[in-house]
């Protein structure tokens, strides 16, 4: 049941001024530019004259769904969402958009995020009658807003949300508003921007701008906006004045470079971690080399900063997915050997200065250096753009147990003689706070372990 499944995802949504086929379009296009966000399941819903349709299918947005998606629709209101469950089966059933028949018509939602809480909730509404359709948390949402009376389905949703707890950016849709918004503490990212023929948002910029979007801004924590017939309606601050807890691992592992969330540019920020890290370096390497992709730019700063040569010679094979995202730790390993393969004749006989964005396992790392030191390298020294991951995440990042945390049960000295590596340095808390222009606006709970809200173990059960 609830915190069975915590979800890495990407929510994807528009409101046009009158129906169009460019709905399918521009659906299709901003999710497939978030498809870094979920890889496991993806999907549509849209509004028709006999009520919502939905469109599901495992696997890639250019997979099935493609295949799938309708040829001659034209629609007025969409949201999408691609989706990575991390915990239990990845069946169809959990793939958003999530929808419902329900007092206050047709409803249907994409959520990103993770709601600790949710075990507790679920108990509850069981009592009361209601019966669940999916083991995701997002469909207590739904069950909270059709126990409450009367048939408005903004105003439900907008009292139904003062009892969630935790993270969630969503996107709800009815027949004919599109209501988007963050929770208080703003843990997920969603942005938003506007196209000749309406309103659209989106989990990172990325897709916006693909799809000709113009006057970007980010949905504030507790915002809620409600979008009718292509236009913005209203503006609701549900914030309470709670302080900010946006997820900086979107800054540094999860968002795309190209992408601009919580108001920081993600090229920027990891440039500057770059440098940062470049400015407590182990020593002079000959190379400096990422981790492709997500090392990447970081690795840049490092070169920018330190004056040594940055190198392309652990080469990425484009055609598997993101090493993590993909369940169970055999997959895990065989899948870095898919994805990673060294230039021997550039390494051979040279110092190296390694940039990854994060350890979590340590399985990467591990395999990478073995890779380095197979095809030559002299000395191999590990640098990580992120301090050292000591907790689980509650509201979104997958993240395994404490007890499989590399950093959780190891010192950085350890941890290098662990993954076979001559040094391995961690960016530190405080640099991490000196590259973010707001850092009283982040979560940091996966590197102290201060949660930001109360976790109900029992929601969290199995997961953690
Ligand atoms: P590990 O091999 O377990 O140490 O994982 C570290 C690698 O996984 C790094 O190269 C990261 O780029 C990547 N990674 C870190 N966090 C996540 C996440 N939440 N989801 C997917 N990949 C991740």
């Amino acid at each position: 049941m609830g915190g069975e499944f915590k979800d890495e995802c990407g929510v994807f949504g528009l409101s046009l001024k009158d129906r169009s086929d460019y709905m399918v379009r521009h659906m299709f296009l901003g999710l497939f530019s978030l498809q870094h966000r979920g890889q496991e399941s993806c999907g549509i819903s849209y509004e028709t004259d006999d009520g919502i349709e939905v469109v599901k299918s495992r696997g890639l947005v250019s997979g099935d769904f493609l295949e799938n998606l309708p040829k001659n629709v034209s629609s007025k209101i969409a949201v999408g969402h691609v989706r990575y469950a991390t915990c239990g089966a990845s069946n169809l059933i959990n793939a958003q958009p999530l929808i419902f028949k329900s007092n206050k018509g047709d409803v249907a939602i994409a959520h990103n995020g993770n709601l600790p809480n949710s075990e507790r909730l679920k108990r509850d509404l069981l009592l009361k009658g209601a019966i669940f359709q999916t083991t995701s948390d997002s469909e207590i949402l739904i069950h909270l807003m059709s126990m409450l009376p009367g048939s408005d389905f903004e105003t439900s949703l907008i009292d139904s949300l003062k009892t969630l707890e935790g993270a969630y950016a969503m996107l709800v849709m009815s027949n004919d508003k599109l209501i988007a918004f963050r929770d208080p503490q703003g843990f997920r990212p969603l942005s938003y921007g506007f196209i000749n023929e309406g309103v659209v948002f989106s989990s990172e910029t990325a897709a916006l701008t693909i799809i000709g979007a113009h006057d970007i801004t980010t949905v504030k924590p507790g915002e809620l906006i409600v979008c009718s017939n292509g236009a913005i309606i209203k503006k609701i601050d549900l914030s309470g004045g709670q302080k900010p807890a946006q997820c900086v691992f979107e800054l540094i592992y999860f968002a795309r470079p190209d992408s601009v969330v919580f108001d920081e540019a993600v090229y920027q920020f990891r440039l500057r971690v770059g440098r940062k890290l470049a400015q407590n370096r182990h020593k002079d390497t000959d190379l400096v080399i990422p981790v492709p992709d997500s090392g990447n730019v970081s690795a840049l700063g490092f070169s920018r900063e330190s004056g040594i040569p940055f190198d392309l010679s652990l080469m990425r094979n484009h055609y598997t997915g993101r090493t993590f995202i993909k369940p169970g730790q055999q997959l895990r390993e065989d899948s870095v050997k898919m994805k990673l393969n060294p230039v021997a004749t550039e390494i051979r006989g040279k110092t190296l200065s390694i940039i990854d964005d994060s350890l979590v396992r340590g399985t990467t790392s591990k395999k990478i250096v073995k890779m380095l030191r197979e095809a030559g390298a002299k000395e191999v020294h590990v640098y990580l753009a992120s301090p050292e991951i000591i907790g689980s995440c509650y509201y979104g990042i997958n993240t395994p147990t404490t007890d499989e945390l590399i950093s959780a049960q190891n010192k950085p000295v350890e941890i290098a003689k662990i993954i076979g590596a001559d040094s391995v340095t961690f960016l530190s808390v405080a640099d991490l706070k000196e590259c973010l222009t707001d850092s009283n606006a982040f979560c940091y709970a996966c590197f102290n372990r201060e949660y930001p809200t109360t976790i109900d173990e029992l929601s969290c059960k199995g997961c953690f």
